[in-house]
């Protein structure tokens, strides 16, 4: 028998474990301000199980619960912001991603500086 993975940093924070300004909560789902923000609003969605290391691991396991995260995320824009964001999940370590527990980046509030287009 394998011993047991040791917990993410996510499911530590979700278990109130280390501290973090967290700002919506579902049964499923937590959200928290990002510590080190890249913008005005900039909070981190996540699951509160580290069963799923990205996106496309959700996506393909448990299309529902990538459902409830980004209607988690729709809701911190409109409690934060004007309603509008952009949502950005860093996949694998040579796009960005340091912490391999799936998260959104719920990013909004004058954002017209940073557009992609
Ligand atoms: P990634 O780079 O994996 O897409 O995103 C991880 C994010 O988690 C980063 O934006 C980083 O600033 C944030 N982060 C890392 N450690 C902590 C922490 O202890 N607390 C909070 N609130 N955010 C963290």
């Amino acid at each position: 028998m394998s011993a047991p993975a040791e917990p993410t940093l996510f499911e530590r924070i979700a278990a109130r474990e280390i501290p973090a300004n967290i700002v919506a909560e579902t049964a499923n789902v937590i959200a928290f301000h990002d510590i080190a923000p890249k913008a005005p609003v900039h909070v981190v969605v996540t699951p509160k199980s580290g069963t799923y290391r990205d996106v496309v691991e959700l996506a393909a396991g448990d299309p529902a619960l990538l459902a409830e995260l980004v209607d988690v995320a729709r809701g911190i824009a409109a409690d934060l912001a004007d309603g509008d964001f952009r949502l950005v999940f860093n996949t694998g370590a040579g796009a960005g991603q340091t912490v391999f527990h799936v998260h959104a980046h719920v990013l909004a509030g004058g954002l017209e500086e940073a557009s992609l287009g």
